[in-house]
Order: structure tokens, then sequence, then C-alpha cells
């Protein structure tokens, strides 16, 4: 069965599988031709090794694991996943020290240049610095071949730099944390709720449908809301929040662009693009 799902994949074209979303752990899968990479590792070995398995998705064929910032729910497996495959890991400077991993690992620092590519087989990966409450925290362009995917999840909003980045992209995992209102209503203390709705929290709902009319607008074809809240959203509302503001832009779902929710307990489909 698994491997009747493997065999659909079309190598030539570049995909991405959301393994994991969400503040109990985050991984997403980018593979393009012999070239798979995987952008952060927040859960443990053998639950990833599970749902990738489960996908028919080979780990063993990772090449290099970049993460985007030190939150736990990003990092808790980088160390174990590092070591079991031998694979490099590209990491912001500043998160070091701020989680696990041993000297034996073997580590490459985020250039500071902007505009700085790094080179894995046929992926070239552009970091970019978002706004968000961790040491460094940045989100990924990635190359692969004619098309672009990024990925942005934990960021306080989307400022004109962060649209350039995420602009032309055919597919894009963009975070959907929590609908405005549950969050103000919930029973989150009043701190921790300032904290997510600041500057340097995480991206409502709201903010995400924007972003996504814009994105749709430039070119993509294909957007994977992520980073959920379990308690201050709900799948049904994040998607609809989006839909209806695409649909007031003139930007159909399901003709113009899809629209993907991404789950924590549960790997998405392995989306080609
Ligand atoms: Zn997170
Ligand atoms: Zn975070």
């Amino acid at each position: 069965m698994l491997q009747c799902y493997a065999e659909n994949i079309e190598m030539d074209k570049p995909e991405i599988c959301t393994l994991a979303s969400g503040s109990k752990g985050n991984c997403i899968y980018v593979r393009y031709k012999d070239t798979a990479i995987l952008i952060d590792q927040g859960l443990s070995l053998k639950e990833l090794r599970v749902r990738a398995n489960y996908r028919g998705i080979d780990l063993s064929q990772t090449d290099a694991l970049f993460v985007t910032h030190e939150h736990s729910d990003h990092v808790k497996g980088v160390g174990a996943f590092a070591r079991a495959y031998g694979v490099p890991v590209h990491l912001p400077a500043a998160c070091m020290g701020h989680f696990k991993t041993e000297d034996g690992d073997e580590r490459f620092f985020l250039p500071d240049d902007c505009d700085a590519e790094i080179a894995v087989k046929d992926l070239s990966v552009k970091p970019f610095r978002v706004p968000h409450d961790a040491h460094y925290t940045v989100g990924y362009r990635i190359s692969a071949g004619r098309e672009d995917i990024a990925v942005a999840t934990d960021l306080g909003f989307v400022s004109d730099g962060t649209l350039a980045r995420l602009s032309g992209c055919k597919a894009v995992v963009l975070e959907s944390n929590h609908d405005a209102l549950m969050l103000e209503g919930g029973r989150y203390p009043r701190m921790l709720k300032a904290r997510i709705a600041g500057r340097n929290g995480h991206l409502s709902n709201d903010a995400c449908a924007e972003t996504a009319a814009a994105l749709a607008c430039a070119g993509a074809q294909k957007i994977i809301l992520a980073h959920l809240s379990e308690e201050n959203n709900t799948p049904e509302i994040a998607f609809e929040t989006s839909r209806r503001l695409l649909a007031k832009r003139g930007v159909k779902e399901g003709d113009d662009v899809l629209l993907y929710v991404a789950d924590q307990f549960k790997p998405s489909g392995r989306i080609t693009i």
C-alpha cells in the first residue's frame, strides 16, 4: 500500500510534505529529483520514522536538515535525526547553545548575508529572517528547478521584506496560527495572549489570509496553512478565513489556488508542485 503511494510520485517534480505542524512538533520534507531536505525536526525519531514510512518517504535519502529557530517544537529531534542518518544541520548561529546537539554533529551556521544561498545538490536554499520571539528565526525559500517553494511558520507579522521573499513561489507553507477572537476570549493568561498576538509572536488567520491572497496574486498555486493552535483555532476556521478573503480578492480556491491545512498529528499528502 505504502509502496503504491510512493510509486505515484513524479520524481522529476518538486514535492513537499508536512510531517508534523504545530506547537507539539514540526517537520517539513522537501524533495526534488534525488535531493531531499527536512526543515525542522521537532518529533521523536520513532514518530518521525512512522510518519515518513506512512507516506513512503525514505529518510535515509535525506541530504540536509535546516532549522528555523531553537524553540523545542522545531528542534527536539534534530540531534537524534542528524546522528542516525549522518545528515548535516544548517541553523542560525544565534540558536546554538539553546538546544541540545552533540559535538559530533555536523553543523553549519547560516550566513548573515541576506542574499546567501546554500546549495544542496539539486536544491538551493535561501534563508530569510522573520520576526519571532526566539534568538534568531528564519524562513526558507527553496529553489527546485524552475519552481520555488517557501516555508514561513512562527512569525509575528509579514513585513514587506518577508512578502517579497515569499512572492513568486509556486507553493508556500504559511503559518495560520490563531483566530484572533478565539485567542482573545480564550483561557490563556493575558501575558501569553499578548505574546502570541504580538509582533514577535504568531500569525493570525486574518494576517495569513491577507498574505495568502497577495501570494496567490503573485503566482502561488498551493498554500499550506500551518502551525495551527490547538487551543485558539480549528482547521475549518483557518481554511475558511483564507478561502473567504481569497474569494473577495477574486481568487477562487479550488480553481486558481489550492489551500491545504497541515496537521499536528498526521502527515499531509505528498504535494507535488
Ligand atoms: Zn513553533
Ligand atoms: Zn517558535
